[in-house]
């Protein structure tokens, strides 16, 4: 007892000397101390000096704020369980992207049930300031999409350590029943024991099923399959209200269209049933050379317009603008067994396209695999001298990018900021992209891959609240890069960030109408101008089904009333929306 009393005195202290510290307000301050020893109230539930403590500060917080959140949150009946403990806070405030000042929020809640997340946010949307509720899948959001700040309350979709339902296959009807914070890669392997795997993939698996779902889901299946959203067969969801939800094409279908690709905005998924198809054993993957970027668009916008049966399964592409980045990490395929000397089909050292294909197939055809990927390639323009192939299992290409990271965790070059920017460019202004940004603004030097492929929009359901271009075809541009300290300048997150800045306002002067994927809008002015026409619809959505704007406020795309209680620090980068 008494060790408990010093360590939460202790605990207190720091709590104290860190607020102070970190130049807060005298209202910060009794929120500080306020929450850690309710914690520890909450957590020991004996009289100890925290209690005299909390009692203090309840008393002195009610009397300057009003009701303390913490009490309604601390009383939630949930079958999972709420996490106050600062180590626990400390680990959903930060995101993959590494951009902004981490912020605590009040509490995390680890649910097992689509009932658990329901009972948070009837709460919060009962409670007079209307807490923020994000969910949080695996936290790889750039620019904090997933976070609360310090007065919401994170839902951690994907933590391992409590008992959520597991992915359910039905092989009869070709789908699987996921949990909103499954892993993707946790799907494939489920859906393998049966034979089968969905369709349509990003290029890492270590996402979440609810994270992907919010934004789209891209990778070099979508120009056939369409994005993940595209593959979707009926959600469960948590709306703004509390309100648990099923819909699909037939029960509350604006709730289905809207919540994908609606960025949190409408609700929490809980569960999505995803259709599958038969999963290919193998994979011939195949990389080409262009230098002129005229062929290697003609020839990516001929892939993509192939349906049949005779065609490439994936199409990818990316930049090389400096040899350095052959073999970077999304290009590891090329070393050590096939290491690309870029002088040696490049005369000028400018820039290079790569084009990246791949054919599945089953063990049963490889016989006939070489011809049908030989017939495919003679209709396509790329140096003779620049055909890179390997040939590997299917569950191991789809998860190619987990082992670049494993490489760069070993160097410690993974948990660096990632000014990452995505575009989606429409076809009949990529060749001015090209120039202006791939042959101008980036120079000859960048810090990370750069992808390019192009998708076609029919198989993109014009009725989610995904945002594409006006065009048929559009090209998703990925400048996937990572910021370093002691690297060269051209490696600074200043630097990156400031060259993101040129890029979009190239964009804009050269009427360059792209259209961000992953978006971070700083007013809701661009907001506004991100939906277009189809803003007001995403607004009486909005007021339809999160009316007090408790979902996902990370977004920064409306404004929550608690913010007025405890605006974001100022340290921290915040919209002026
Ligand atoms: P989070 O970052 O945790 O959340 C993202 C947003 O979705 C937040 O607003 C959050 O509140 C909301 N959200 C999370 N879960 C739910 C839920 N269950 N219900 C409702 N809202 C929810 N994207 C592609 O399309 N293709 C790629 O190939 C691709 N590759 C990537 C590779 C890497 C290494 C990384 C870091 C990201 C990549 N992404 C790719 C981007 C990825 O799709 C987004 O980061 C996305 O947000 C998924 O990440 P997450 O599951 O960690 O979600």
């Amino acid at each position: 007892m008494t060790e408990r009393i010093c360590a939460c005195c202790s605990e207190n202290l720091q709590s104290v000397i860190w607020a102070y510290v970190s130049s807060r307000t005298p209202k910060d301050l009794l929120y500080i101390v306020l929450r850690d020893a309710y914690l520890d109230f909450l957590m020991t539930r004996e009289m100890t000096s925290s209690f005299l403590l909390v009692t203090f500060a309840i008393c002195t917080l009610i009397i300057a704020v009003g009701p303390s959140e913490l009490l309604r949150i601390g009383a939630i009946d949930v079958d999972g369980h709420f996490t106050f403990k600062p180590s626990d806070l400390a680990s959903v405030s930060s995101d993959f992207g590494m951009l902004k000042s981490p912020e605590e929020p009040l509490a995390v809640l680890h649910p097992s049930s689509a009932e658990d997340v329901a009972r948070l946010i009837r709460t919060a949307y009962g409670s007079a300031t209307a807490f923020p509720v994000s969910a949080r899948g695996h936290g790889h959001s750039i620019n904090g999409q997933a976070s609360t700040g310090r007065n919401g309350v994170v839902v951690e979709m994907s933590h391992r350590n409590i008992r959520t339902p597991e992915p359910l296959v039905e092989p009869e009807e070709m789908y699987v029943d996921v949990w909103g914070g499954e892993l993707w890669v946790d799907v494939l392997k489920k859906t393998l024991e049966h034979g089968l795997a969905p369709k349509s993939w990003t290029d890492y698996l270590y996402l979440s099923v609810g994270g992907t779902l919010s934004n789209a889901g891209i990778s070099g299946q979508a120009f056939h399959h369409g994005p993940q959203i595209s593959n979707v067969l009926e959600l469960d969801v948590v709306t703004g209200r509390g309100e648990v939800m099923r819909c699909s094409e037939e029960e509350n279908t604006r709730l289905f269209h809207g919540v994908l690709g609606g960025l949190g905005q409408f609700g929490i998924i809980t569960r999505a049933r995803i259709s599958l198809e038969p999963a290919p054993q193998r994979v011939r993957w195949i990389r080409v050379l262009y230098s002129s970027f005229e062929v290697f668009t003609e020839d990516q916008e001929y892939l993509i317009s192939m349906h049949g049966q005779s065609k490439f399964d994936y199409v990818e592409g990316f930049v090389i603008v400096d040899e350095g980045l052959v073999n970077n990490w999304r290009s590891s395929f090329f070393s050590p067994r096939n290491p690309v000397k870029i002088s040696s089909v490049s005369s000028n050292g400018s820039v290079l396209y790569c084009l990246e294909i791949t054919k599945n197939y089953h063990e049963s055809e490889s016989d006939t695999v070489d011809l049908e990927v030989e017939i495919l390639m003679k209709e396509l323009n790329f140096i003779p001298t620049s055909v890179f192939t390997t040939d590997l299992q299917y569950v191991d290409f789809l998860d190619r990018v987990h082992k670049a990271e494993l490489k760069l965790r070993s160097k410690n070059l993974w948990e660096v900021p990632h000014p990452w920017l995505n575009l989606f460019v429409p076809k009949s202004r990529i060749s001015d992209f090209d120039k202006g940004v791939f042959k101008g603004i980036l120079g000859n030097k960048t810090s990370g891959p750069i992808l390019i492929y192009p998708m076609n929009k029919d198989k993109w359901d014009e009725r989610s609240s995904a945002v594409t271009p006006d065009e048929e075809v559009f090209y998703l541009v990925a400048l996937l890069r990572s910021a370093l300290s002691d690297g060269e300048e051209t490696q600074k997150l200043e630097y990156l960030k400031d060259q993101n800045r040129r890029i979009l306002e190239f964009c804009e002067q050269a009427k360059i109408n792209v259209k961000q994927y992953l978006p971070h809008h700083a007013t809701q002015e661009e907001w506004v101008d991100h939906y277009g026409d189809r803003w007001d619809q995403f607004r009486s959505m909005k007021a339809e089904f999160d009316p007090r704007h408790i979902l996902a406020t990370g977004q920064k795309i409306f404004q929550n009333p608690s913010l007025a209680l405890f605006p974001p620090s100022p340290s921290s980068s915040s919209a002026s929306w």
